[in-house]
Formats: C-alpha cells, sequence, structure tokens
C-alpha cells in the first residue's frame, strides 16, 4: 500500500482525553477513531492487526478441533428468560443493550452467546455419539459498560472469540479445558505478548475452575497475586493465602473498656496498645438479592485483614434460595444515609460487637428482619480478642468464643489475600503483586446452562443426562490493544512481528530524486510479491516527518533509500532496536524475510 492513497492521518499530540500509552497511541498514529463513548472505528491499519489476531486465534483453535460459525448478535429475550439471565442483564447490571422490535418483541444485542449455543445444541444434541463438541466464533460483542475506557480495552463494541463446548462428563469437558489452557497459551506467545495464566474467580457457579490469561502491564484493571517460584498465581479477586500469625493478647480476663472516640482498628489498637490482630472488626454490608429483598450483613473478620467483596458475594449467592431469590444485584458498604432506610434505632458504628442484636433492623417486605452473621476463618481460633461492646465509646478485651459470644454457624473464607502474605502451597514463599489486562478467560461451566434451557443428550446406557459444557473467551480488540501497552517507547509502537499491520515500510527520503523512487518502487514490489507485507511511503513529505511516522506507527522494518544507494545499498532500520544497518539492495529481501521469520518462528 502507498501511504500516498491511504487514509494516513496522524496527531503529533496525545489527544486529550485519552488516559493510557497504548490509547494515546492508536489515536496518535490513526489505528483507531473515537465514535461515541466505548464505540471506536478500527481503520485500515487497526483492522489489519486485528485480522492477524483474529488468524493466530483461528489457528490455535482449529487445531484442537474447534469449529468456527456465525451466531445471530440479534438475541430473542425469551431465552434468556429460559436461563433466567434475562432481568439481571438488561435490569440489575445493565450490561445488555435491550431493544423492542416492530412486532413488540423484545431483544438483546449478544454480550455473550451461552443461551444461543445452549438452545443449538438442546435442538441438534441427541445423543453421546456427537460429543465431545466445541463450537467458537470471532464477532462484535455489544455491553453497555459503566465505564467504557482506555480505548479497545472496554469499549461498548468489541471483538471477541467465544468458544463453547459440550461434553458427556466432568472428564471430557476437562481435557478441552486443558486443550483451550494450551491453545489460549500458544495464542499469546505467538502474539508476541509476556503473560500470565492465572487462577480466576468463577463466581457462584463453583463449577471446578476457571483461568483468566493476563497480559502483564501496570495500566491493567486486575491485580495478580503470584510467588516467584512459579507455582501459584490468581486474581486478587480468587487469592488465597496465609494470613499473618496472630499477636498472642495481653487481656486475659474479659472487662469492658471506656474507649473514647476509637472507631476505627487504628485508633483503638493504639488506644488499647493492642496488635490489630487481636481485635475482631465487624464489618457491616448491604445485599439486595434480585428479588429486590434486602438482607443485611456482619462479617467478624480480624482486624488486620480486609473483606474481599468479590468472595463474600460468593457467599451470600450461595445463600440466595434460602431468600427466594437467585442471584445478588447489589453489594455494598450501606452509608450512612441508606442505614436511615432500614435501622430501628441507630447503630453503635465503630462498637459493633458480634452479637449485635437483630432488633436494629426495621424489618419489612423489602428488608429481612436478620443480620446473616458470617464468621472469617482468621478469628475463629482466636483467643482473648478486642471487639466492639455495642456501644459508643466503648469496647470489650479478653473476650472468647463460647464464652461472651456465640461462634456465628457459617464459616467463610471472605479474606483479601494481599501481597506479603505468605503462600499455602509453600509458606517461604510470598505473594507479589502485578497488574494485569485480562485478555481471555477459559471456563468449566458444568450444567448451569444445559440444565436451566432443557439441554440433553442420551448416554450409552439410553439414560438422558444434560449436557456438560465450557466456555473460552478471548477478547481480540482489547488483545491488540494489549500489545501496545506492553511495546511501545517514546516515539510510538512497536507492534510485535507477528501482529505488526505491515511487517515493513520503504521510505523514500526525497521523492524529487528519480533514483531513490526509482529503486523504492522497485523494493516495494518486490518485497510485497515475495510476501513481505510492505507499505510506501511515497508522500510528498520531509524525510524527517517520514521518519516520524514510521516510528509512531510501528512497523518492525524501515527500508531508506537514501544516500547509500549511490553505493548499491539501503539502509534498514529495526523499528523495535532502532539498529541501523546498511545492506546491498539485492539482499534486502532475503533479509528482511529471515529477520521475520527469526521473529515469529521461535514463537509458534
Ligand atoms: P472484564 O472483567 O474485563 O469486564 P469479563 O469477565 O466481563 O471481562 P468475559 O465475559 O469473560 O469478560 O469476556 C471474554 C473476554 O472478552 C475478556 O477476557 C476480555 O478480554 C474481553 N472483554 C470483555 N469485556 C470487554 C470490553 N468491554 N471491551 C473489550 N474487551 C472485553
Ligand atoms: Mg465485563
Amino acid at each position: 500500500m502507498r501511504l500516498s492513497q491511504m487514509l494516513f492521518v496522524t496527531l503529533r499530540d496525545d489527544p486529550a482525553d485519552a488516559e493510557i500509552p497504548s490509547h494515546k497511541l492508536l489515536l496518535r498514529a490513526g489505528y483507531i477513531r473515537r465514535i461515541g463513548s466505548g464505540i471506536y472505528a478500527y481503520l485500515p491499519l487497526m483492522w489489519r492487526v486485528l485480522q492477524k489476531v483474529s488468524q493466530i486465534v483461528r489457528e490455535e483453535m482449529n487445531a484442537t478441533g474447534a469449529q468456527e460459525c456465525l451466531l445471530p448478535q440479534l438475541q430473542p429475550s425469551e431465552l434468556w428468560k429460559e436461563s433466567g439471565r434475562w432481568d439481571t442483564y438488561t435490569k440489575a447490571e445493565g450490561i445488555m443493550f435491550s431493544l423492542i422490535d416492530r412486532r413488540e418483541q423484545q431483544l438483546g444485542l449478544g454480550p455473550t452467546h451461552e443461551e444461543v449455543i445452549t438452545a443449538i445444541a438442546r435442538d441438534m444434541i441427541r445423543s453421546y455419539r456427537q460429543l465431545p463438541l466445541h463450537l467458537y466464533q470471532l464477532q462484535t460483542k455489544f455491553r453497555d459498560e459503566i465505564r467504557p475506557r482506555f480505548g479497545l480495552m472496554r469499549g461498548r463494541e468489541f471483538i471477541m472469540k467465544d468458544g463453547y463446548s459440550f461434553h458427556v462428563d466432568e472428564e471430557s469437558l476437562k481435557k478441552t479445558y486443558q486443550d483451550m489452557y494450551q491453545a489460549y497459551s500458544n495464542m499469546l506467545r505467538r502474539a508476541g505478548l509476556a503473560f500470565r495464566p492465572v487462577e480466576a474467580d468463577s463466581g457462584a457457579i463453583g463449577g471446578s475452575g476457571s483461568t483468566e490469561f493476563m497480559v502483564l502491564a501496570d495500566a491493567g484493571e486486575d491485580e495478580v497475586l503470584y510467588t516467584d517460584d512459579g507455582k501459584y498465581a490468581a486474581n486478587v479477586e480468587k487469592a488465597v493465602s496465609l494470613p499473618a500469625d496472630a499477636e498472642p493478647s495481653q487481656f486475659t480476663t474479659f472487662a469492658k473498656r471506656e474507649t473514647p472516640g476509637t472507631e476505627t482498628i487504628e485508633k483503638v489498637t493504639q488506644f488499647l496498645n493492642a496488635s490489630p490482630t487481636q481485635v475482631v472488626k465487624n464489618v457491616l454490608y448491604q445485599a439486595v438479592y434480585d428479588n429486590g429483598l434486602t438482607v443485611l450483613v456482619l462479617i467478624n473478620i480480624r482486624g488486620d485483614q480486609e473483606v474481599n467483596d468479590v468472595k463474600l458475594q460468593n457467599e451470600l449467592t450461595k445463600l440466595a434460595a434460602n431468600y427466594g431469590a437467585k442471584t445478588i444485584i447489589s453489594l455494598t458498604v450501606p452509608s450512612a444515609e441508606t442505614q436511615q432506610t432500614w435501622t430501628a434505632k441507630s447503630l453503635p458504628l465503630g462498637y459493633i460487637a458480634p452479637d449485635i442484636a437483630d432488633d436494629y433492623i426495621a424489618g419489612n417486605k423489602q428488608i429481612h428482619p436478620k443480620f446473616v452473621r458470617f464468621v472469617d476463618k482468621t478469628v475463629v481460633e482466636l483467643k482473648n480478642f478486642i471487639t466492639g461492646a455495642n456501644e459508643a465509646g466503648y469496647h470489650v478485651v479478653g473476650a472468647n468464643w463460647g464464652e461472651q459470644f456465640t461462634l456465628p454457624e457459617i464459616v467463610v473464607d471472605v479474606r483479601k489475600a494481599r501481597p506479603g502474605d505468605r503462600a499455602l502451597h509453600d509458606p517461604t514463599q510470598i505473594l507479589k503483586s502485578a497488574r494485569g489486562i485480562e485478555v481471555g478467560h477459559i471456563f468449566q461451566l458444568g450444567t448451569k446452562y444445559s440444565q436451566a434451557l432443557g439441554a440433553t443428550y442420551t448416554n450409552e446406557q439410553g439414560e438422558e443426562k444434560p449436557l456438560v459444557m465450557g466456555c473460552y473467551g478471548v477478547g481480540v480488540s482489547r488483545l491488540a490493544q494489549s500489545a501496545v501497552e506492553q511495546s511501545y517507547d517514546k516515539d510510538g509502537i512497536i507492534w510485535p512481528v507477528a501482529i505488526a499491520p505491515y511487517h515493513a515500510i520503504v521510505t523514500i527520503p526525497n521523492i524529487n530524486d528519480a533514483q531513490q523512487v526509482e529503486i523504492a518502487q522497485r523494493l516495494y514490489t518486490e518485497l510485497n510479491q515475495a510476501g513481505v507485507e510492505t507499505l510506501l511511503d511515497d508522500r510528498d513529505e520531509r524525510a524527517g516527518v517520514k521518519f516520524k511516522d514510521a516510528d509512531l506507527i510501528g512497523i518492525p522494518y524501515r527500508i531508506v533509500t537514501g544516500r547509500a544507494i549511490s553505493n548499491g545499498k539501503v539502509e534498514v532500520v529495526e523499528r523495535a532496536t532502532r539498529q541501523s544497518q546498511e545492506i546491498p539492495i539485492d539482499e534486502v529481501i532475503i533479509t528482511i524475510k529471515q529477520w521475520i521469520k527469526a521473529a515469529t518462528e521461535n514463537k509458534n
């Protein structure tokens, strides 16, 4: 392609509305254009990158025996009502765009395709002989994200590869899951990304596991905890660890103490000259279930620890049926204002004890009259602890479970693992923290959707069984931008060779020099014929401008038909290293072909 014929517009300055480097660079280099909040046009250079990423994804998927298809983006609401997700997706989380057609039928724009694919499986899979089966697609997804941001990283319209597999049993599912683990690792390695597979939260479905593939970058929205021995890595939402040992309490007899102005753990431990590990902290949350019922939650956890909201939400989802509900639609620490909507009398905030009475709650149809009481593992073994006295300005010390307080029945792990904690698999290993961009997620679904939609098969014994399912997603457009986030310098993008829009760019420093033009055009034609995807910068611009643009758009190899042509040579510059060398004109093609091979092949 000739730059003189392209829609080639680069910006000198950083666009005001872009925060992270990759977003700025893709805008500046003319890869993407913002059309609306979370809505972007993929311009020709970007589209080539996306096609390359898609091709790698296809090759790795096809190699596992998965088959490509294309499912509808317009999805009838009935399907989502069958799975029970219509209300959560359109109202609660509100992530699904929905619309009403001319026949007054409700439809959603596909944010994901479990419902559609399960309906197909229900109709078309009859026998164990048809299993296992794995279908995937590459398609634009729609999600009305609460905070669309960072360009393609979190769009409202984005490209995803999503695949769904069907199995007779868990064992078969696990095999495909392992294949996907390998396929995803291959994709990311081939795309030239530094990544880490991490254990991920699988929500309340439980399931036997899910793995996220994180591209390591400071701008990542996710936090990963890992150990240096390479044996443990998990999303902080899911991570587990050993808390620090509790210090023995100096209070050996139970007493109520006046502790004025000590609403926080820090203040009370300072006042009593005690360690936060001796404190039972009582944290209040407010959960709203999908049937509209509000439930107040009290968690007893050690004073030096924090509650992990995702773990807590999973525990509360397990209890949903007790409240006649299916899922949770919100989980918050209630503000003083919201507390007023349900308190019968004012709470001794900062001084709450584990046994705070239920009559603080003014229960009604919308508000459950009793606290859900969870005790975190960190305080089960605690002796002679400090905790609130249910009276403003007072704490108790030297308290014990089974004496002054009854241990709540539901013991949970809702503690947030933190960097610096010891690892469970080896306490000499210390958890470290890194930021990651989630580019892929593989998930053992089990029978959640097949049961909801009645998708069954007949086994060898002639029994009807629900299909066992897995699902596997890659954010194709997010992955492409992540590559930039991992690879750029002050002058622009440095594409990994495997996904660069073009391999090479031939730059003519002076288009008024006939010899420069002639050699450049010949090289341009021959490189393309030889399979080296090449741009020709034949614009009527100063050489400096052309070099700057070439650096900005990040093409791996730049070939300059400058002064060296008088010696039968051209200057070739590698974008990543900036190494420049003069190469005889008739060796350019073979040399660049070798470089491309070397840069992509050890990654295959
Ligand atoms: P996130 O936690 O980042 O919102 P998710 O858990 O909602 O992601 P999935 O539903 O598992 O994501 O989707 C599969 C993949 O699609 C993700 O791993 C991610 O790479 C990509 N993806 C999800 N949401 C977006 C988005 N709004 N914009 C771009 N890519 C996305
Ligand atoms: Mg999401």
